[in-house]
């Protein structure tokens, strides 16, 4: 049902006329569009309290509204979910499979309404939220792929005596899915179609700020043939409807992508539950460093620089947030750094011409300003892009580069358009390396130099999940470049690689 070889969706080149105008007219469709969303418990859409929803980038722009899940609806979707899990986890891998599968399709023939609510919800570029659309279809297509083949059987194990024994794979109860705003559809279906695909049922939260793409998913994957039972959607925030799902003894799992200090409150209460412990999945945050040395290529570093640290706002877990340059070429480089950033454009995300749209909400932008005041007084601004009239009414932050000591002077991840410098001497290389490692974090890192020795030895001592090599550090790709962290940047395993979907699973032995 897979073919032989699968592949990663094509996606939309904007670039290409023949393919930007029909797909345009069918954003059009959506510019004026108003959403609903609300929870789905055994396929019903439940009604409530409504909350607007406005664009990220006009905050006087209505995209629709939500009603939040309350106490009692959450306690439901539980038991509907350990309800079905028995017959959900005995079908053939294959059969679940083809349902996950079949939501790829929808939601690449919806690509259109996703892509305008998907930009007009979290305020993503329009590429940026093409990208979005066809990572959410490579994850479904390919963890369905890969129950399909690996689960079909049981994998057989020789006994010394030639007697076979009996390995299998099956799911492990009603699993929690949560996750973040900054991929609201990628990350949200990676989870959920893993959980799915390895035979769990799943009870799928999305990030408070973008509940009605996720709303729009869980529709899609009714119709494409999930049972109602098999997946529950329950809107709303951490502190209510995340935590009441984590302290449950019936959530036999957790997948969870956010920040780290999330992912330690789940775990807290994970442990302080007296009952069977859960597996738990964390995707968290990072400090992520590029390191460049004299011999790396200027120009190559600088455009590097700039998309992984700036493209979507910086809002993505692998943006480059710690720049280490060796002083002898770091004149030059934060030169065009300059220069590159007096040319960046900040506005509305629908413009093609837009490179940094706005950040997701008003509380991140008010964080993310006071860094830059209070950085403002111990280290050097290096540029400051112009924010214009566009952005006026919407939660916009300047894209802004400082020069700074010491990464010691960073105690948090700042989620957000901001890079820091700092300089260092060749003969201060291990020291850059143990600090970096020293940060806890080890998410990405990105070393630039034409010199293999050097960049060798830093992938090999580098505590990191992924190492970017003479190129930007942004944007892995489902099943080429599988993506997770360690250290406080997450458990593993790595999403959209082979070992993912097995986390999901229990292993039974029969001997
Ligand atoms: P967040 O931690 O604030 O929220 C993430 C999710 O957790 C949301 O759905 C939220 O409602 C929920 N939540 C909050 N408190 C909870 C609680 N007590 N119990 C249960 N659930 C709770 O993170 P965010 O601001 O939505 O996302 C940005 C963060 O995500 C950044 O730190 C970023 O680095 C990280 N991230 C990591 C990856 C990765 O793959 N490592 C990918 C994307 C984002």
């Amino acid at each position: 049902i897979f073919g032989e070889q699968r592949k990663n969706s094509a996606g939309i080149n904007i670039d290409i006329e023949s393919e930007w105008r029909p797909f345009s007219e069918s954003i059009q469709t959506f510019r004026q569009h108003q959403w609903q969303a609300g929870p789905i418990v055994n396929g019903e859409i439940l009604t409530g309290e409504t909350l607007a929803i406005t664009a990220p980038y006009d905050r006087r722009e209505a995209v629709g509204s939500v009603v939040f899940a309350n106490a009692e609806q959450v306690e439901k979707a539980i038991s509907v979910a350990a309800e079905a899990y028995p017959s959900w986890s005995q079908l053939p891998a294959a059969e679940r499979a083809q349902s996950i599968s079949r939501l790829g399709d929808l939601l690449e023939a919806h690509t259109g309404e996703l892509v305008a609510l998907c930009h007009r919800e979290a305020g993503k570029t329009i590429q940026d939220s093409i990208d979005e659309i066809r990572e959410a279809v490579d994850f479904c297509r390919f963890y369905a792929a890969q129950a399909a083949t690996d689960f079909a059987e049981p994998k057989q194990v020789i006994g010394f005596d030639g007697t076979t024994k009996l390995l299998s794979y099956q799911g492990r109860g009603v699993f929690a899915c949560i996750s973040p705003w900054n991929f609201p559809l990628a990350i949200f279906l990676g989870q959920v179609s893993a959980a799915l695909a390895a035979g769990n049922t799943v009870i799928a939260k999305p990030a408070e700020q973008t509940s009605l793409i996720a709303f729009r998913a869980i529709e899609l994957m009714l119709e494409a043939g999930v049972p109602a039972g098999v997946i529950q959607f329950v809107p709303g925030t951490g502190a209510e409807v995340g935590a009441s799902l984590t302290s449950d003894p019936r959530i036999a799992g957790v997948a969870f992508t956010g920040s780290t200090e999330t992912a330690q409150r789940i775990n807290r209460t994970l442990a302080a539950r007296d009952c069977e412990p859960a597996a738990f999945i964390a995707e968290t945050g990072g400090q992520n460093a590029m390191i460049v040395d004299s011999t790396a290529l200027p120009e190559q570093v600088v455009r590097d620089v700039v998309r992984s640290a700036f493209a979507s706002a910086g809002q993505r877990c692998s943006a480059l947030r710690v720049l280490f340059v060796q002083e002898d070429i770091a004149d030059r480089i934060t030169a065009l750094i300059k220069g590159a950033m007096a040319e960046l454009s900040v506005g509305r995300p629908e413009l093609h011409s837009t490179d940094v749209g706005p950040v997701i909400d008003a509380g991140a932008r008010e964080k993310l300003l006071t860094h830059i005041e209070s950085l403002k007084n111990q280290a050097k601004v290096v540029a400051q892009a112009e924010l214009g009239e566009a952005c006026l009414h919407g939660d916009f932050v300047a894209p802004t580069a400082f020069e700074i000591g010491s990464i010691e002077m960073l105690k948090n991840e700042n989620f957000g358009p901001i890079l820091h410098i700092v300089r260092f001497k060749a003969s201060e290389l291990e020291q850059v390396i143990d600090q970096i490692n020293n940060t806890g974090f080890g998410l990405t890192m990105g070393i630039h130099s034409r010199n293999e020795r050097t960049y060798c030895h830093i992938e090999r001592r580098a505590r990191v999940g992924n190492c970017y090599i003479n190129r930007d550090q942004v944007g892995a790709v489902v099943g080429v470049q599988p993506f997770g962290g360690q250290g406080l940047s997450g458990t593993g395993p790595k999403a959209g690689g082979p070992h993912y979907l097995y986390h999901f699973t229990k292993d039974v032995f029969n001997a």
